[in-house]
């Protein structure tokens, strides 16, 4: 058993209130409406006011969080500009709102700003035949129908982004008030997610790439089938050990802030060669689809939300091992394809 990661902030910063994690950078929490109910946000001061990174769902709860942040902790104060991670909901969705409401500028990557430029003009995108397609197409059946019923509801969750943005790329120094913060990308969970760490004082804000207890979601999309999203996460935690070193405090987009980057980044990795080891296992007794992989995979029972997300990240796995070699897709010749060791 490997050493456990060290919490400096054991306690979460209360609804409303903000917690000191370095001088000048604040942390707080706002709500969301999944078993995962809450979103980290940091505020990093910015000359005359303060930079914010990411922004909440867009949602009732988080504009009234939002505002009683202003009002309370943040009363008189400046924000400058919005630093979104990454194309997800919960960490883009009140960009829009939040921009207009305090006069901010949006600074992201490119393939965020695209990605939920796309979500937003055309938000049955994640809804359409190519799932459908997919799912029965790898062994989900009678229950596609019930997984697209419950559609991808929280990609709605989303305003109209501002018109213009400013890009940050992998490489670029952003200056935050007397700081710089080195720009640093990667794939897996979310397309070109942003992160950034400041050498000096030894901070290193993760977004979703690295975090303390969940390992984070990397899932095939039905739109790039034989995409290989694990492969580029696997490639972006091996990046991070070699460009952050271990002494940074963690800022990550969920959960709580700990010291112990590179054990974490070495877990994560062992997780993925765990879920490799069960597939092996479990299509040495035979050829076998994505579905009929989750039980190998995913011990608790699943409801239908967690079963897309489930099959998903299967097919991630899936993909990977494809192209190492470990595995070959066969056809019993019923249309299904199973998988079955190289
Ligand atoms: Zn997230």
């Amino acid at each position: 058993m490997t050493a456990e990661l060290h919490y400096p902030f054991p306690e979460p910063p209360a609804p409303g209130t903000v917690t000191t994690v370095a001088p000048g950078v604040l942390w707080a929490r706002f709500p969301l409406p999944f078993r995962l109910n809450h979103v980290n946000v940091f505020l990093i001061e910015d000359g005359d006011g303060w930079a914010v990174v990411d922004a909440g769902i867009s949602d009732d709860p988080t504009r009234e969080a939002w505002e009683a942040l202003m009002a309370g902790p943040m009363k008189g104060e400046r924000l400058t500009r919005l630093i979104i991670t990454h194309s997800h909901p919960d960490h883009i969705g009140a960009a829009g709102w939040l921009c207009q409401r305090f006069g901010m500028s949006l600074v992201t990557s490119q393939t965020t700003w695209l990605t939920c430029l796309y979500e937003s003009i055309a938000p049955d995108a994640f809804n359409h035949e190519a799932y459908a397609q997919d799912y029965r197409r790898h062994g989900l059946g009678d229950y596609t129908d019930t997984l697209l019923q419950l559609g991808h509801r929280y990609l709605r969750m989303v305003d109209r982004l501002p018109l213009t943005f400013r890009r940050v790329v992998a490489g670029d120094t952003l200056r935050i008030g007397k700081r710089d913060f080195r720009v640093l990308t990667g794939d897996g969970h979310a397309a070109e997610q942003v992160m950034l760490h400041c050498a000096a004082d030894r901070l290193f804000l993760a977004a979703d790439q690295v975090l303390a207890k969940i390992t984070p979601n990397v899932s095939v999309w039905a739109t790039d089938p034989e995409g290989d999203p694990l492969g580029l996460y696997l490639r972006s935690l091996a990046h991070l050990a070699r460009e952050v070193p271990d002494d940074v405090l963690v800022l990550p987009g969920h959960q709580l802030p700990f010291l112990g980057l590179h054990q974490r980044l070495t877990e994560l990795a062992h997780h993925h060669d765990d879920r490799f080891a069960r597939i092996l296992a479990a299509c040495a007794q035979g050829p076998k689809t994505v579905f009929d992989l989750l039980p190998a995979l995913f011990r608790m029972p699943l409801g239908p939300h967690e079963t897309g997300f489930a099959f998903s990240e299967a097919r991630a796995h899936v993909n990977r091992m494809v192209l190492e070699g470990r595995l070959v897709w066969t056809d019993a010749g019923d249309g299904i394809p199973r998988v079955m060791p190289a």
